[in-house]
C-alpha cells in the first residue's frame, strides 16, 4: 500500500516504496495520467505480464498526490498559500524550490540616485467595484485609530452601511464607500470632523500612488559614449539602470539610427548631464555620456522620505565615518551575465542611497 486512507478514503500521505518490487505497476501508474495515453486508451492498459486490467487505485492524481483518478478529475481540495490559488498543495509549489528573488539596487551611476528595485509586483487590481475604495487622510487635530474612524462614520453617516477602516503605512485609512454617489458626496468637502474627536479628515479615491511617499521622475535620457560590445538588449538596460529603474530603452530607435535613449525613472536630475565610466569582463574602460531627453514627468518626494533618508544618513555615519566617502567607482557591465557589480572603494553600498548633505553638494 502507498499511502494510509483516512477515515473519508482520502489518501492522506504518500509513502515512496521499494524501487525493484513495484517496476512494473510504477510504469503503468505513470502512463496512464499521461493525458494522450488516456485519451486513447479509455480502459487502464492491461499488464503484459498476468494480462491483467491496472488497479484503477494506482492511478496518481498529480494534483493532490492521492490516487484512484486523474488530476483533470480531481475534487479533492488543495490550495497553495504561497500563491493563494487552489490549483496545487503548497508542497507542491514550484517557488519554494526555486531560487528566492532578491531585489536589486539601481541608480550607482552618482550619489543620490540610489534606490531598491522590487522588480516582481502584482499587476494593477481592476478599478471598477460596486463600492468604491477611498483614502481618508488626517488634515488637523492630530492621530485617528481605526476604530475611532469606524465609530465616527456609523455616527455620522447612517447609510446602512458597515464601516471598515483599514490604517495604511502612510498614516492614511482605506475605506470602502457604499457607492459612487455617497463617496462623491464626501469627496467634494476639503475636510470634516470626525464625530467624536477633533480629527479633520479628507476623502479621496485610492489609487496605487495613495500608498506611496513618493514617485521617481520619469525621463528619457540620451546615452552616448557606449562601446560596440555594449550595444545590445541586456546590456543597453545595464547601462541605463545606473540612473535608476529602467522603463524602456528605445530599441526602434537604436536599431534605425544608433540612437542610444533610455526612459528611466530617477531620485533627481540635478545630476545629468552625467559622465561614468563603464566597463565589461575584458577590463577596458569606456566614457559614457548621460544627457536629459525630456522630462516625461516630474516625481514627487514627501517629507516622509527626508526622515527615512535621514535615518540612513545617521546609521552610515555611525558605521563608517563620513571621511571615508571620497574614492573612484567603475560601473562593471557584463553583457553575457547581465551581472552588475559596483566596485567600492572605502564605501559602503548606502553611499548609493540619496542623503541630503550630498543633494546640496
Ligand atoms: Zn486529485
Ligand atoms: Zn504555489
Amino acid at each position: 500500500m502507498r499511502g494510509q486512507m483516512n477515515k473519508g478514503g482520502k489518501l492522506q500521505q504518500y509513502r515512496p516504496v521499494h524501487k525493484e518490487k513495484n517496476q512494473t505497476e510504477e510504469k503503468i501508474a505513470t502512463s496512464a495520467v499521461t493525458p494522450q495515453t488516456a485519451t486513447q486508451q479509455p480502459t487502464p492498459p492491461p499488464n503484459s505480464r498476468t494480462g491483467m486490467q491496472t488497479n484503477p487505485q494506482r492511478i496518481f492524481c498529480h494534483r493532490c498526490k492521492g490516487f484512484g483518478h486523474m488530476a483533470r478529475d480531481c475534487s479533492n481540495v488543495v490550495f497553495c498559500i504561497n500563491c493563494a490559488k487552489p490549483t496545487h498543495r503548497t508542497e507542491d509549489c514550484i517557488y519554494d524550490k526555486q531560487p528566492r528573488p532578491m531585489a536589486k539596487l539601481v541608480g550607482y551611476g552618482a550619489p543620490g540616485l540610489g534606490c531598491i528595485l522590487i522588480q516582481n509586483t502584482k499587476p494593477d487590481p481592476p478599478k471598477e467595484h460596486n463600492n468604491p475604495l477611498a483614502m481618508i487622510s488626517t488634515v488637523f487635530g492630530g492621530e485617528l485609530t481605526e476604530a475611532q474612524l469606524e465609530q465616527g462614520f456609523t455616527q455620522q453617516f447612517k447609510w446602512n452601511w458597515v464601516w471598515k477602516a483599514k490604517a495604511m503605512p502612510n498614516g492614511s485609512f482605506q475605506m470602502r464607500f457604499p457607492n459612487k454617489i455617497k463617496f462623491d458626496e464626501l469627496a467634494n468637502f476639503d475636510y470634516f470632523n470626525v464625530k467624536g474627536t477633533d480629527v479633520q479628515v479628507n476623502v479621496k479615491e485610492w489609487t496605487q500612488e495613495s500608498e506611496a511617499v513618493g514617485k521617481l521622475h520619469i525621463v528619457w535620457v540620451k546615452i552616448t559614449g557606449i562601446p560596440e560590445e555594449m550595444k545590445g538588449y541586456q546590456a543597453l538596460y545595464e547601462i541605463g539602470s545606473n540612473l535608476g529603474p529602467v522603463l524602456e530603452v528605445d530599441m526602434a530607435t537604436f536599431r534605425a539610427s544608433n540612437v542610444i535613449r533610455a526612459k528611466v525613472g530617477m531620485m533627481e536630475l540635478g545630476v545629468l548631464p552625467l559622465k561614468l565610466v563603464l566597463t565589461s569582463p575584458k577590463g577596458l574602460l569606456f566614457q559614457a555620456h548621460f544627457s536629459l531627453e525630456e522630462v516625461v514627468e516630474l516625481g514627487w518626494f514627501s517629507d516622509q522620505l527626508d526622515d527615512t533618508f535621514e535615518k540612513i544618513e545617521i546609521q552610515e555615519n555611525t558605521l563608517e565615518g563620513s571621511s571615508q566617502r571620497e574614492g573612484k567607482q567603475v560601473v562593471v557591465v557584463d553583457p553575457m551575465t547581465e551581472d552588475h557589480h559596483v566596485s567600492k572603494t572605502g564605501n559602503g553600498l548606502l553611499k548609493f542611497v540619496r542623503s541630503k548633505s550630498w543633494c546640496q553638494n
